[in-house]
């Protein structure tokens, strides 16, 4: 791929020796492999490198390469700021809008470093000295890789950083089933694989290591599965007090709601998680098939976004009450949800 900005990009790698790096809020697979692939890369370089994310990550995720090195704000906030006052370079990795990082973008806004956003999903903001915004993209890990070709740094490219890259590309593309999979990440892939990567490992690192209370909490979500034929929809929810019951670890409902997908004919699905944190607080997940925008959906109704066929959105109030709004809005969608 050419990027325009790549020479300013180098320039500005160039002249910087404390850099900062950080993931969306919740990292998932993308975000965490991202960050810490971009790691591995200024360690090669012989630069300090931060990778601050604005909460924890789930446990599941922990055997990824440098993740122990994460620093985490919302444990160590003060700490955190400090080095991003001190930082000459801060990079945003798999989000477009400083909301996402919640209270650290006030650390990020306050600092005089100029912020690098690389990202792949649609509408970003306007904070970055440098953008590299590809929606059409299926990974943040994809376009990571192709910037760092561009930068003339793919010989940097070990085992380690090709796990981090590998690890965003299966997360993010439904282990290489959805659209934005091109012969381009195939291709990628390829060169991953020459470095040695143990694929089946991340796998089933990431699949087939479940706890008891993830699968519990997919049994609780499954049971609560709805199917309203008409609009070729699913929803699903979880309530805060049975999460509670169950035992329910940070990390367990991630990637439930893609069950609803599964069932045939269904083109839209949700799930209604509420925030076990917060008293009043639901977070949503919608999942499409086709041509249905999920992102268009969850902004206009959901104070969310994301991409056409995987967004998210909040609601203020219970489950039910976000399921009743949902409900109701379906008959003005029902000539999309075909
Ligand atoms: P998930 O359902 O896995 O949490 O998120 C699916 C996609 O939607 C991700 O790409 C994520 O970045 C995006 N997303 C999730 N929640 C929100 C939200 O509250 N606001 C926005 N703008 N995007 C979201
Ligand atoms: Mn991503």
């Amino acid at each position: 791929m050419k990027f325009e900005n790549i020479q300013k990009l180098k320039d500005l790698i160039n002249n910087s020796n404390n850099v900062v790096i950080i993931p969306h809020t919740n990292p998932d697979g993308d975000a965490l492999g991202s960050s810490l692939a971009l790691k591995g890369i200024f360690n090669k370089l012989n630069k300090n490198s931060f990778v601050i994310s604005p909460n924890k990550a789930p446990d599941f995720y922990n055997w990824i390469p440098y993740f122990n090195e994460i620093k985490y704000f919302e444990d160590k906030p003060d700490e955190c700021s400090e080095i991003i006052k001190e930082c000459d370079l801060i990079f945003t990795l798999d989000f477009n809008d400083l909301s996402r990082i919640g209270e650290l973008s006030t650390s990020v806004n306050l600092s005089k470093s100029k912020i690098i956003m690389i990202d792949h999903h649609q509408n970003p903001k306007n904070y970055a000295e440098l953008t590299f915004s590809f929606p059409e993209i299926g990974s943040t890990c994809e376009l990571l890789y192709e910037i760092i070709v561009s930068l003339d740094l793919d010989k940097l490219i070990n085992n380690n950083i090709s796990t981090c890259i590998y690890l965003g590309m299966l997360t993010d593309t439904g282990s290489f089933q959805y659209s934005s999979v091109s012969s381009r990440t195939h291709f990628i892939v390829s060169k991953l694989f020459e470095k040695n990567i143990n694929h089946n490992e991340i796998y089933n690192k990431v699949y087939n290591d479940s706890s008891k209370s993830r699968l519990d909490v997919l049994g609780l979500a499954l049971n609560s599965l709805t199917h309203l034929k008409e609009f070729n929809t699913v929803y699903m929810f979880l309530k805060r007090d049975d999460l509670e019951n169950i035992g329910y670890q940070k990390g367990d409902t991630e990637g439930i709601v893609n069950y609803g997908l599964s069932l045939k004919g269904v083109v839209f699905c949700a799930i209604f998680i509420e925030d076990v944190n917060s008293k009043n607080s639901v977070k949503i997940s919608f999942r499409s098939i086709g041509d249905f925008a999920c992102n268009k959906f969850a902004e206009i109704n959901f104070n969310g976004g994301g991409h056409s066929n995987a967004a998210g959105g909040k609601f203020e109030g219970t489950s039910n009450e976000a399921i009743k709004k949902f409900i109701k809005l379906l008959p003005n969608f029902k000539n999309n949800l075909k």
